[in-house]
């Protein structure tokens, strides 16, 4: 059986994935797949396991965690070996550990399974870094979602006081171009545009606006409607 169409939308961070992947899902009635939240939900486990930062000494159990994504009132809760951790992966340090692990081969194919599978059935926002080269190189809709480094620096501010977290726009700053960097720069499935991808600059969008934009492609590449209602 054919399965539902799968949109994948990748970019740096802060370029507004999360946002937009969630709006976007939600008008196609579609799942919006985080992948950004497994990489982040394993990196949270090696924390508490004191990981002391090689790639060997990395033990089974916390490799192969048992991550589970469920909606619930529209929003994603998400649940490591039976722990709700939601709020805890949301924060700068876990990112940046997110960044360092997700370079690891050992994980990227641990995950690798696990996102085909939540996929599987299609029906699917999925956004990461690597979600239109490496997880679903058949995409039927493949999105980069850009901004400038100011705006992007401004809006993970704004989203760090809003949690009430004490921040400051340089330590944002130099944290988003570390992680930059390391996404783009490692061997395994570094963050670069799609083959095929729409690339989106948000830096002077509203997000109403990228939305309807990226809407109207969706409906331009996959005009067949029932197929993402069925
Ligand atoms: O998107 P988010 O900021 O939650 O992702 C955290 C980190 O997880 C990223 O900086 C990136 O290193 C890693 N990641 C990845 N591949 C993905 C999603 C996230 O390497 N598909």
């Amino acid at each position: 059986m054919k399965r539902r169409p799968i949109i994948t939308i990748d970019g740096p961070a802060g370029a507004g994935k999360s946002t937009i992947s969630k709006l976007l899902a939600s008008r196609l009635s579609f799942v919006c797949l985080d992948t950004g939240a497994l990489y982040r939900a394993v990196a949270y486990r090696l924390k508490c396991e004191g990981w002391n930062g090689t790639a060997g000494a990395i033990a089974d159990p916390v490799r192969h965690p048992k991550i589970s994504l469920m909606h619930q009132a529209g929003r994603v809760r998400v649940i490591v070996d039976g722990e709700d951790v939601s709020d805890k992966i949301r924060t700068e340090e876990i990112g940046l550990l997110a960044s360092k692990i997700s370079a690891l081969p050992q994980i990227r194919e641990n995950l690798l399974s696990v996102q085909r599978e939540l996929a599987a059935a299609g029906g699917v926002v999925a956004e990461g870094r690597d979600m239109g080269t490496v997880v679903f190189p058949d995409a039927e809709v493949k999105f980069f979602l850009d901004a400038s480094v100011e705006e992007r620096v401004k809006r993970r501010y704004l989203e760090m006081i809003s949690k009430g977290e004490r921040v400051n726009l340089t330590d944002i700053e130099n944290d988003l171009l570390l992680r930059d960097r390391q996404d783009c720069e490692r061997s395994i499935a570094p963050l670069v545009i799609p083959e095929g991808a729409f690339v989106v600059d948000s830096s002077n969008q509203s997000i109403p606006q990228v939305v309807d934009f990226m809407m109207s492609i969706v409906e331009r590449v996959c005009p067949l409607r029932e197929c993402f209602f069925t």
